[in-house]
C-alpha cells in the first residue's frame, strides 16, 4: 500500500525540516519527503493548509488497565490516545496489580497488540508494588519491553533505596521517572497553599513539597549518573532547579503537562473536582514559570499524566475525591492556545516536545519523519475551533475540566505504522 500526503506544512525537528511537501509511504515506513512527488499511489491525502507531523509520544498516561476497567483500558486508552494525536503512550504501572515484574509488562504488551491502537510502551516500578521498600527486577522487566521505571503517584521516599535503584537503572540505561513530591510536607492537602487556598478553605500543598524532591533527586541523578526524568513539573522552583542541574550537566530531563500550563489554582473557586489533580493547579507565577521553561528548554516534553477517575469518585466532597484528571484528546488545542497563539512556542519547537524529545528521552525509534522510519504521523488543522463536549470524549472516563471550552487545533488523520486510522 502505497500512501501521498500532498502539499502539507512538514514539520519534523528531528531533521530540522518546516515547509510545505509532500511525504511518501509505503507499507510500514516512509520513503521520503519531498517537493512535489509524482508517482502512482494507492491513496492521496490533500494536506493543504494542514500541519504534517510525527506522531506524538505520551510520557505518562495511566491507563487503569489491569484493575480498574471500569475507567479506561488499554484498548480505549490507546484509542483515545490516537484522537488526541498520540501515537505512542507511556503506561504508568500503578495498575491492580502493579506492573512491577516481567508478567505484568507482557500483559500490557500482549493487550496493547490486541487493541491494535497506538503502541503502548509499559513503565515498570520502580520498587516491588510501589511500596518503596524494595528494588523491583529491573532488567528482567526492560528484557520483555519496559522503557522506563517509576512509582509514580508517590516518591521513592527512602533516599538509599532510591540511590540503588538509579544505579541500577543507569547501567540498563533505563530513565528513572520521579514523581516529587514529599508526601509528610504535603500531608491531608488537597490543592496548592497559597491565597486561594486560604480563601477557600482548602487546605494547601506547599510548592515546596515538590521542589524539596526535584532537589534530591537532582543530587541523587548526580551521584549515580542514572538519567532522572522529573514527572509533571508544577512550580517555579522545580523549573529552576532543573536549569541549574541542566547547566551543571546532570543527565535529567522533565516533561509538564497542558493543565499545568493552562490553568491555575484560582480556577478551583467553583470547588469543581474535575480541577483536583496532583501536583495541583499552581499559581499564575508558577503557569509563567512552567511557560518560560518550556521555551528556554529546561522542559522537554509536554506529557498529559491522562488519569481516568469514575463520577461517582469525582462526585465525592472536595476533600475526599481523588485526584487526577483526563489529558490526551486536549493536549494538542490546550498546546496551540496557551503556547502557539500566545507565541511562546514555534509549531517546530511544539512538535518537539511532543514528539521528538519523547522519543529522545525514551531512546526510541519514532517521533521522526526520515526515510525508513516507521510511519507514525499526525496530520493537524491547526485553525480548526471545535467545541469540546462531554459526548464525544472516547475516554471512557470524562474527569475533563475543558469539557465544554472552545479548543482551537484538531488532530485531522493519523497514520500508526502506515496504516490510516478512520477518526
Ligand atoms: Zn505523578
Amino acid at each position: 500500500m502505497k500512501i501521498l500526503i500532498k502539499n502539507g506544512r512538514v514539520i519534523d525537528p528531528s531533521r530540522r525540516i518546516n515547509r510545505v511537501a509532500d511525504v511518501l509511504i509505503e507499507n510500514k515506513k516512509i520513503i521520503k519527503v519531498q517537493k512535489n512527488i509524482k508517482t502512482k499511489v494507492d491513496k492521496t491525502i490533500d494536506a493543504h493548509r494542514k500541519i504534517v507531523a510525527p506522531g506524538f509520544i505520551d510520557l505518562h498516561t495511566h491507563l487503569r488497565e489491569p484493575g480498574e476497567e471500569n475507567k479506561e483500558t488499554i484498548a480505549t486508552g490507546a484509542r483515545a490516545a490516537v484522537y488526541g494525536g498520540f501515537t505512542t503512550v507511556c503506561a504508568m504501572p500503578n495498575t491492580v496489580p502493579i506492573c512491577d515484574n516481567a508478567a505484568q509488562v507482557q500483559y500490557v504488551l500482549d493487550k496493547a497488540k490486541q487493541a491494535d491502537w497506538a503502541n503502548v510502551l509499559p513503565i515498570g516500578a520502580i520498587t516491588k508494588k510501589r511500596a518503596g521498600k524494595e528494588m523491583a527486577e529491573m532488567a528482567e522487566m526492560q528484557k520483555v519491553g519496559c522503557v522506563a521505571v517509576s512509582d509514580d503517584g508517590d516518591e521513592v521516599a527512602d533516599a538509599k533505596l532510591l540511590r540503588r535503584a538509579m544505579e541500577y537503572a543507569a547501567m540498563l540505561k533505563l530513565p528513572v521517572i520521579c514523581h516529587c513530591e514529599d508526601k509528610n510536607l504535603i500531608g491531608k492537602g488537597v490543592m496548592h497553599e497559597g491565597y486561594w487556598s486560604t480563601a477557600l478553605g482548602l487546605r494547601g500543598m506547599p510548592s515546596e513539597a515538590e521542589s524539596i524532591m526535584v532537589q534530591r533527586d537532582i543530587q541523587l541523578a548526580g551521584l549515580t549518573g542514572a538519567h532522572l526524568h522529573i514527572a509533571h513539573v508544577s512550580t517555579a522552583q522545580s523549573v529552576e532547579l532543573i536549569r541549574q542541574a541542566k547547566k551543571k550537566g546532570i543527565k535529567v530531563t522533565a516533561e509538564a503537562t497542558p493543565h499545568h500550563f493552562t490553568l491555575t489554582d484560582e480556577s478551583l473557586q467553583t470547588y469543581d473536582t474535575y480541577h483536583k489533580v496532583n501536583p495541583p493547579l499552581r499559581s499564575k507565577a508558577d503557569v509563567k514559570a512552567i511557560q518560560k521553561g518550556l521555551k528556554n528548554g529546561t522542559i522537554d516534553a509536554i506529557a498529559t499524566d491522562h488519569a481516568p477517575h469514575l463520577q461517582v469518585d469525582k462526585d465525592k466532597e472536595f476533600d475526599y475525591a481523588p485526584f487526577g484528571l483526563i489529558g490526551l484528546e486536549t493536549a494538542l488545542s490546550l498546546a496551540i492556545m496557551q503556547l502557539i497563539d500566545k507565541k511562546i512556542l514555534t509549531w517546530s519547537e511544539l512538535i518537539n516536545k511532543l514528539s521528538c524529545n519523547p522519543n529522545r528521552i525514551l531512546r526510541y525509534d519514532r517521533g521522526t519523519l526520515r526515510p525508513d522510519a516507521v510511519a507514525d504521523i499526525v496530520i493537524i488543522d491547526p485553525r480548526k475551533k471545535w467545541k469540546y463536549t462531554k459526548d464525544q470524549i472516547k475516554s471512557t472516563s470524562k474527569n475533563s475540566p475543558f469539557i465544554d471550552w472552545e479548543l482551537k487545533g484538531k488532530i485531522e488523520t493519523v497514520l500508526l505504522a502506515g496504516k490510516i486510522c478512520s477518526l
